[in-house]
């Protein structure tokens, strides 16, 4: 089986870094043009871009705060002055403010809340506009294994993760009819900048719970994005799917 996206217009939020980049270079490297959405780090999207139109792939860089509303309406605006619809959204920007509970301060919460998840919220209602005109489209949520299984120190982003998965079915049931597919994937422990300041110990204890024995890399979330963003996932709607090595099975 070989993924095309020849001819789709994607955006990936937070797609700038991390596991993002790798999403947007695979999408790209399928075929499709790539927006890389990210909010403050210009330097690193760029970087993305490059690397994709060094490939002989499309890509275009554009700022916005996933969780602001106007942000959000001006990017959307912006890519269907320029392309004409969205055909893909990837749903990937996410933050952490980690801290056990009884020390979290409202600010804390709010914030992992306001990009994790309303950020989920307002550019899934932006793309579902040229998606239901389309009547298709594919739109994919990052969430986390934490959103599932919970973490102790994560009870904002546990709540944000596991809000996305009933968005996820929420709105994969909405629009069934307009033959637009909603899925959520669920990373485990990846690596990346946010899991290379991980000690020796805690990794250890990480690894004795991953029964593949290793971290996962963003390639192999991409991989999975990949797929579900294609015509060969087309009878795939309101499903999580966990990445993460087997260290989740339900
Ligand atoms: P990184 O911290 O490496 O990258 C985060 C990206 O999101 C950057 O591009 C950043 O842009 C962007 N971003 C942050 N806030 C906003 C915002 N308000 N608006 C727009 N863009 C924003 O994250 P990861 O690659 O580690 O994680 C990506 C996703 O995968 C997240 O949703 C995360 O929760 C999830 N995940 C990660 C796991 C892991 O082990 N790393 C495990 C499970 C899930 P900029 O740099 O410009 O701020």
């Amino acid at each position: 089986m070989q993924i095309s996206l020849k001819g789709k217009i994607a955006v990936v939020t937070g797609g700038s870094r991390g596991i993002g980049r790798a999403i947007a270079t695979t999408l790209a490297a399928a075929g499709a043009t790539v927006v890389v959405n990210y909010q403050r780090n210009a330097a690193a999207a760029e970087e993305t871009v490059a690397a994709i139109t060094a490939a002989d792939g499309a890509a275009i860089s554009m700022q916005a705060d996933v969780s602001a509303a106007e942000e959000v309406e001006r990017l959307f605006k912006t890519v269907i002055e320029r392309y004409g619809t969205v055909d893909i959204l990837v749903n990937n920007a996410g933050i952490t403010r980690d801290t056990l509970l009884l020390r979290m301060k409202e600010d804390d919460f709010d914030a992992v809340i306001d990009t994790n998840l309303r950020g989920v919220y307002l550019c899934t209602k932006a793309a579902l506009r040229p998606m239901t005109k389309a009547r298709s489209g594919r739109i994919i949520n990052i969430t986390s294994v934490v959103g599932l299984i919970g973490n102790a120190g994560q009870s904002n982003y546990a709540a944000a993760k596991a809000g996305i998965i009933g968005f996820t079915r929420a709105v994969a049931r909405e629009m069934a009819s307009r033959n637009i597919t909603v899925n959520a994937v669920a990373p485990g422990y990846i690596e990346t900048e946010l899991t290379a300041g991980l000690g020796d110990q805690v990794r250890t204890a990480i690894l004795e719970a991953i029964p593949l024995g290793r971290l996962g890399t963003p390639q192999d979330v991409a991989n999975l994005v990949c797929f579900l963003a294609s015509d060969a996932a087309a009878y795939i709607t309101g499903q999580t799917l966990t990445v993460d090595g087997g260290m989740v099975m339900s």
